[in-house]
């Protein structure tokens, strides 16, 4: 068994080395994490004693620690800081989201998701805590039940997954691509385009708007994660660590496990990542996931004046209207840069 998923989800005390290494692939790493489960489920830390206060108020970080500004009052507001609001998160992810976890997760115009990352990620939540709590509501069933619970229980085992491969594999965490092949791949040097990406600016709504939302939040929805990352290495053909650096300096929930592990399975230059000829389109995706254009909207507000058909590509709107939208044409065309990444990779 897996040792992160023995030191993090299951308790096994065994070395993954008596069961020929670690796992690189996902369904076979969760197969064993949910075996595992079955037969006892671990059980959650006791509380730690108290500590000595401290004389830092627990929500700031201390003006003299270098390298760390506190956060502005807007990000504060959104994510507040501590263990009971973690709690309160989690309560009301399990209480009235999780059921529909599976239809909603992909839609980002919905809050359709737990917002938990942040705050596992800070330790103030465990991801035992997180486990217990959905099995909880879901009579202690992990593979029946309800489906958005299931599928929520997915999802944090990919977590454990990613960690696991950092431990198992540390060379990722060293700017390295898993799969060694891929560093021949020809990333261009594209000072321009990187730029338009990290500003929101390539006149691909889905993109920019998910852009925004990162800058100014501290954190992406996982549906656009994914489409900003593909975006990037594969529209642009821009070499997955430039994102995976700009992702990590604007992320409040960064981990190096999961967003390197996002990084590469985006780029397909990691384990178990996405076959390189399955490129998200993102006006494809935009229409799917976003269809009333709810979330580019709420980003983009120059595209108010746009209908449902026509917000998602306004650089073919007709007429004289998208002379009255304030928004860039796209920096590159989609077909044709499909076909740059396909053949790059195809040529490794
Ligand atoms: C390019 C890219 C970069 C990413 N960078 C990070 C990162 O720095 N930190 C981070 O925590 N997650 C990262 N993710 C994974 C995922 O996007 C976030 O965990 C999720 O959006 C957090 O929102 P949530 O708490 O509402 O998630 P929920 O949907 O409620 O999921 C519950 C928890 O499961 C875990 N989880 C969910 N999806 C994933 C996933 N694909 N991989 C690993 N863990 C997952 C998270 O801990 C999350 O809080 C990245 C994904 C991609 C594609």
């Amino acid at each position: 068994m897996a040792q992160l998923a023995g030191r993090h989800l299951v308790r096994t005390g065994r070395d993954p080395h008596e069961f020929g290494g670690y796992f690189k692939v996902f369904s076979q790493f969760k197969k064993q994490c949910l075996a595992r489960l079955e037969h006892g489920l671990p059980s959650i830390h006791h509380r730690p004693s108290k500590q000595a206060a401290l004389d830092v108020p627990s929500d700031e970080a201390p003006a003299t620690l270098k390298g760390f500004d506190a956060p502005s009052e807007a990000l504060r507001k959104l994510w507040p800081a501590g263990e009971a609001e973690a709690r309160k998160r989690l309560d009301h992810f399990t209480d009235a989201n999780i059921d529909d976890y599976d239809t909603e997760r992909d839609l980002p115009a919905h809050p359709g998701t737990s917002t938990l990352s942040t705050y596992l990620n800070a330790g103030v939540v465990s991801i035992r805590q997180c486990l217990h709590a959905a099995l909880r509501h879901n009579r202690g069933e992990l593979y029946s039940g309800s489906s958005g619970a299931t599928t929520w229980m997915s999802e944090l085992i990919w977590r454990e997954f990613y960690r696991h491969i950092l431990e198992g594999f540390p060379r990722v965490s060293m700017h390295r691509a898993f799969r060694p092949e891929t560093e021949a791949l020809p990333w261009r040097d594209a000072p321009d385009e990187l730029a338009a990406w990290q500003e929101g600016r390539t006149g691909i709504p889905l993109v920019d708007a998910a852009m925004k939302q990162l800058v100014e939040t501290g954190w992406m929805h996982n549906r656009l994660r994914m489409v900003t990352a593909m975006f990037l290495t594969k529209n642009l053909l821009i070499d997955w660590r430039e994102g995976e650096r700009f992702f990590m300096s604007h992320l409040i929930d960064g981990d190096l496990a999961a967003n390197n592990g996002g990084w590469q399975w985006s780029a397909s230059t990691g384990t178990d990542s996405v076959p390189y000829f399955r490129l998200f389109n993102p006006l494809s995706q935009s229409q799917r996931f976003d269809p009333q254009g709810v979330f580019l909207k709420q980003w983009l507000p120059q595209l108010e004046p746009l209908c449902a058909k026509t917000v998602h590509e306004p650089a073919k709107v007709s007429g004289g209207l998208f002379a009255q939208v304030d928004y860039p044409k796209p920096i590159v065309d989609l077909k044709r840069s499909r076909e740059r990444a396909l053949s790059a990779f195809r040529n490794l």
